[in-house]
């Protein structure tokens, strides 16, 4: 503390010092400024005949390996620097000043220095990426040949990762790539939907440019409730791809309710959202339920309000269940079997599970 403050007091006495002689001795003070100008224009009056005398010398390329003189415009630059996109003296549209101090301060400049390091690492880092790149296309590929697999054969989600172990284990190290530590892997169910949406991409990509090139469409639908009993509309649709006619299963989408409303904005939502109009849909096919045939408010009859040319078909399938499920009662060994069946079902579906082990 003692010493803080015996410096201050000295710093104040030399200020005061100072002040006092350039109170009494101005002049001192005027002629060190115009002696400082006087030497900065000399100097500036020397650096100008340095310059228009300068001629450029074909050895300091030994010196600087990265320097290039263009002889029409007598332009000096460097071609590190251009080629790293840096904006610089050197780079656009080049030093007149054909000084080598000059070829020598322009060496010493930060982003001279980092591309001259990217020059030697850049090869390295690209070799990097792309093998890293290579790999994890790899991994992708294998995971998605698994994933498409269960999902051609109806496995759940939560077999891949015994899957993927069963691939390893047959020589598939592609596969190892997707676990990234002890904690991390892309086997969560979360990447495995991510997966599956890439997959649903592209195939609704190739689907919907047959659609939008076929003149018409018709729908085929039906609402239901999936394994965890969440309502649900599922969408087939059927088309024409030159003259030949295709049926393809389009969408399967949740429901906020089961009206006829909830119903046909789902349908009319997903079929607009994927760039279909509904002036193309030429027929609709449902189940009898009042909800879809209904004369006034069913989702066929707000369909007709959009397209009035829609034809309404009471799908056959449905109409065939019906037919079959009816006759069936006149014969007493399948109602008896009808009975056991629906017992048998409810026996299981209440039941705790007990094959978690
Ligand atoms: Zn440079």
């Amino acid at each position: 503390m003692a010493g803080r403050v015996s410096g201050s007091r000295g710093s104040k006495r030399t200020s005061t010092a100072v002040n006092t002689l350039d109170t009494y001795f101005p002049e001192l003070n005027n002629n060190n400024d115009k002696e400082k100008q006087a030497n900065q224009e000399t100097t500036e009056k020397r650096r100008k005949v340095d310059r228009s005398s300068a001629k450029f010398l074909p050895e300091w390329k030994a010196c600087f390996p990265w320097l290039e003189y263009d002889q029409d415009s007598k332009l000096m630059s460097c071609k590190w620097c251009k080629k790293a996109g840096n904006r610089n003296s050197f780079t656009s549209p080049g030093c007149p000043y054909l000084l080598k101090d000059y070829c020598t301060k322009h060496a010493r400049i930060g982003d001279h220095k980092a591309a001259a390091d990217a020059r030697v690492y850049a090869p390295a880092f690209q070799d990097v990426v792309s093998n890293a790149y290579c790999k994890e296309e790899a991994t992708v590929k294998a995971a998605m040949t698994n994933i498409y697999y269960m999902a051609k054969k109806n496995c759940p989600n939560d077999h891949f990762s015994d899957l993927n172990w069963l691939t390893i284990m047959q020589g598939c190290d592609e596969l190892k790539g997707l676990k990234v530590d002890a904690h991390t892997n892309y086997e969560h169910p979360n990447s495995i939907h991510s997966f599956q949406e890439a997959m649903k991409l592209v195939i609704d990509e190739k689907m919907v440019l047959e659609l939008q090139q076929s003149e018409f469409f018709a729908v085929l639908t039906d609402e239901m409730a999936d394994i965890a009993m969440d309502k649900t509309v599922i969408i087939y649709l059927r088309y024409l791809v030159q003259g030949t006619i295709k049926v393809r299963f389009f969408e399967v989408v949740g429901l906020d309710g089961t009206s006829a409303d909830d119903i046909y904005n789902t349908i009319v939502s997903v079929l607009e959202g994927k760039g279909l109009k509904l002036n193309k849909m030429c027929a609709v096919a449902t189940d009898g339920a009042s909800v879809m045939t209904g004369k006034h408010k069913g989702v066929t009859t707000l369909l007709k309000q959009d397209n009035p040319f829609i034809i309404r078909t009471h799908c056959i399938a449905h109409r065939l269940a019906l037919a079959a499920a009816q006759a069936s009662h006149a014969i007493p060994y399948l109602t008896n079997l009808e009975r056991n069946s629906t017992k048998f079902t409810i026996t299981f579906t209440t039941q705790p599970n007990t094959n978690q082990n």
